[in-house]
């Protein structure tokens, strides 16, 4: 069993910008010794050290769109992409587009300010911030928190493996944490993405933030992997998080080094999608698409 602090007060709308510009200040100057995810590299990166993630001080937006792809009840969403993640998934879909540090275009918050106004103008009812991995950049993504448009809701779509630390920055600020909970063992997680200890670290980050926000946890099947990483999750959130919405993802494609493991070398199958709603509705859970 997680334990997990009570619930705490959220932050009132018209104080989150200046909450966001104070905690920027703070974790900006906490990446001359970087613990932002579980890597925990500790590298000076106002210094130009690299860690695991290979980001530096600075973040950049590789992708700014009003987006409709998204769960649908938090559509549409003006979503802003950081470049930079700390995993590397086989499958990730956008590859060295949303990993590699060094793609987009250097951060202006005015920019992004005004693009978001702009969207909201044509329909976008919340903004969402993901990456690559946003808790990488997670300096600039409080100053980016700090001009959205307060009538905006928030979204933070994350991987889920960032730190206690990194949490203490953010609790308050988003509305929505959208959190993928992507592999149901460790021995999975190293294969698949080289991540040590994931189990541990997913499953820490998810409950504190089904007591911090609103939680939905995303899951994106993957061929082969019903048996080891869907129902062992699947299990888990019935056991601790019942409560919480549940996306499942099943448009899965072999992208980028996915054929270097044979069976994520093809799409999901509609007998492995028979079985794992046949697992979803076992454990009641509360799925939303
Ligand atoms: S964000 Fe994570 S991977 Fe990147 S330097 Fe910091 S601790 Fe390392």
């Amino acid at each position: 069993m997680i334990l997990v602090e009570p619930n705490p007060l959220p932050i009132r709308i018209h104080d989150r910008a200046v909450v966001a510009r104070e905690r920027a200040q703070a974790a900006r100057a906490a990446l001359a010794d970087c613990q932002l995810c579980a890597h925990h590299c500790g590298v000076n990166r106002l210094a130009g050290e690299q860690g695991l993630c290979h980001a530096g001080a600075e973040a950049r937006v590789f992708s700014t769109q009003l987006e409709v792809g998204d769960e649908l009840e938090l559509l549409p969403t003006f979503a802003i992409a950081l470049s930079g993640c700390d995993l590397r998934c086989s499958f990730c879909i956008t590859g060295a587009e949303s990993w590699n540090p060094r793609v987009g275009e250097p951060l202006c918050t005015a920019t992004l300010a005004a693009q978001a106004e702009a969207a909201m103008k044509t329909g976008a009812r919340t903004a969402m911030i993901l990456g690559g991995e946003p808790t990488v950049h997670l300096p600039a993504a409080l100053e980016i928190v700090a001009v959205l448009p307060p009538s905006l809701r928030l979204i933070w779509k994350t991987n889920a493996h960032g730190t206690a630390l990194a949490r203490t920055w953010l609790e308050g600020l988003f509305d929505v944490w959208l959190a993928d909970y992507k592999f149901g063992n460790d021995h999975c997680a190293e294969r698949l993405a080289g991540v040590p200890r994931y189990q541990n670290v997913v499953r820490e980050n998810l409950a504190w933030a089904s007591h911090h926000s609103e939680l939905i946890v995303r899951h994106l099947l993957m061929p082969g992997h019903v048996d080891c990483c869907w129902e062992p999750i699947a299990r888990w959130l019935a056991a601790e998080l019942p409560a919480v919405k549940v996306s499942l993802r099943s448009g899965f494609w072999p992208a980028w080094r996915a054929t270097n493991h044979p069976e994520l070398s093809r799409p999901f199958s509609l007998t492995e999608l028979q079985s794992a709603w046949t697992i979803a509705r076992s454990y009641s859970l509360r799925l939303i698409e």
